[in-house]
């Protein structure tokens, strides 16, 4: 079947556009969704409603959303065949209209298969894993002040041990390798080693870093963090935090002081660093002293899901992936397949995704209209299955019973 008969543009919307390195948002921007697979089919109405009604309850009739829907995982692969979970025309799709929304996605099992999340980062250069972890009152969290933790942590995407670049022990590559490595750079390794490289560059560590710190400035933030492992890794790691101080240094030289210059920040944002293991810490025990959080892939994995589980929310958590000028915001979670099709999983996670969507576009009233909502329905107790579980006096709501709770709490 030809491309062009599977999707189907919407009649009504505009695409949004870039005038320089800034989004032109028009009053109908036509945004592209993911359904996504397993618990997609629940999540997504109930996200798509909760946002609709987000932005008519802030603009009337003046702004609205012109849906799109493109296909990706199981949904793909039985409309264009076993082999297509993410069809090219998909891909063009999220790359013309710059801004997109999606469901979790299966990873399909086997040798040499990527995952669809992977693929669609790296096609899009999606160089930014964006992560805001804040506490909802009521959300049951394992310490005793969830609320002091209030970060941004800004993932770098395309690098660092994610890069894939790996031979298994033995193989003839890294075989081939480890000889390398001990005739000519003196490097000997244990003998059957299996080998991964951790590729870190400036270009792509300095660009992470200015968006870390664009974000900081934009929301006049206090500070932007650099977490690195740059005590042991000191080329790779340890560049990551010389290249994140050079970014500040040479482009916002003006708008920002480092942390060990001793000079008081005078609304200035501060830009320090800290070792990860330290960090992991801190984000513990001294959570109010950050804000922006600027990682290596690896690093901000682990300390993505240690924050989240903090405030209670790694079930909730939203997530975006950003690049230049286009952005894909998406459940963090995956397809829970066991709940599938039965309306109880908890929409939070996209609904706040479709939130940092919203503040994207510069529809900053609607997000926060989400956002409220949902802080009001929690501390209500009215809650899907899996908060409901964990608090005392809680009433249980469906998915879509969940979504028409936060509607009316708009
Ligand atoms: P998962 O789908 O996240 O589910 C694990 C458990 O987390 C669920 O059984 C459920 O716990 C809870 N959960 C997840 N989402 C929830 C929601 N919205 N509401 C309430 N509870 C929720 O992890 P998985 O079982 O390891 O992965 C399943 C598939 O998803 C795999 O194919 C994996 O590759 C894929 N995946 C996709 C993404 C993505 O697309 N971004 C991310 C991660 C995983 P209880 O059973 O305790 O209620």
């Amino acid at each position: 079947m030809s491309a062009s008969a599977i999707l189907k543009e919407p009649k009504q919307g505009e695409p949004i556009t870039m005038k320089g390195d800034r989004l032109q948002v028009p009053s109908k921007p036509i945004i592209p969704f993911i359904e996504g697979d397993g618990i997609g089919v629940d999540l997504w109405p109930a996200s798509r409603r909760v946002l609709d009604a987000a932005v008519e309850k802030c603009y009337g009739k003046k702004k609205a959303i012109a849906w799109y829907e493109v296909f990706a995982g199981e949904k793909a692969q039985s409309r264009y065949g076993a082999d297509q979970a993410l069809p090219s025309e998909t891909l063009d799709a999220l790359k013309k209209y710059r801004v997109s929304i999606k469901g979790p996605l299966t990873t399909p099992v086997g040798k040499g298969i990527r995952s669809l999340n992977v693929t669609i980062r790296q096609k899009l250069d999606l160089y930014a894993c964006v992560r805001p972890v804040r506490w909802f009152e009521g959300v049951p969290s394992p310490v005793k002040h969830p609320e002091k933790l209030n970060v941004t942590i800004y993932r770098e995407n395309t690098e660092d041990v994610y890069a894939g670049i790996e031979w298994a022990a033995g193989s003839h590559e890294a075989e081939q390798l480890a000889a390398y490595l001990k005739d000519k750079l003196n490097a000997a390794l244990p003998e059957g080693s299996a080998i991964g490289i951790k590729p870190m560059s400036s270009k792509n560590s300095k660009r992470l870093v200015r968006a870390a710190i664009r974000h900081a400035l934009l929301r006049k933030l206090p500070s932007v963090t650099l977490v690195h492992k740059g005590n042991i890794m000191k080329y790779t790691e340890g560049a990551f935090k010389d290249w994140g101080y050079e970014v500040a240094k040479d482009e916002f030289a003006k708008q920002t002081v480092t942390e060990a210059s001793g000079e008081a920040p005078n609304g200035r944002l501060v830009i320090k660093d800290r070792i990860a293991d330290s960090m992991f810490q801190q984000a513990l025990l001294r959570p109010e002293e950050y804000s922006v959080l600027a990682t290596p892939n690896l690093n901000g994995d682990y300390l993505s899901d240690a924050c989240a589980a903090q405030v209670g929310g790694l079930g909730m958590a939203p997530g975006a992936n950003i690049g230049d000028g286009i952005g894909v915001f998406e459940a963090t979670h995956g397809t829970a397949p066991k709940y599938a099709g039965q309306d109880v999983s908890n929409p939070g996670s996209l609904i706040l995704s479709g939130a940092m969507m919203l503040e994207y576009l510069g529809w900053t009233e609607a997000a926060d209209a989400v956002i409220k909502a949902m802080s009001s329905t929690i501390k209500a107790k009215t809650v899907t299955y899996d908060l409901e579980r964990q608090m005392t006096g809680a009433q249980k709501l469906k998915c879509s019973e969940f979504a028409s709770a936060l509607i009316r709490n708009l």
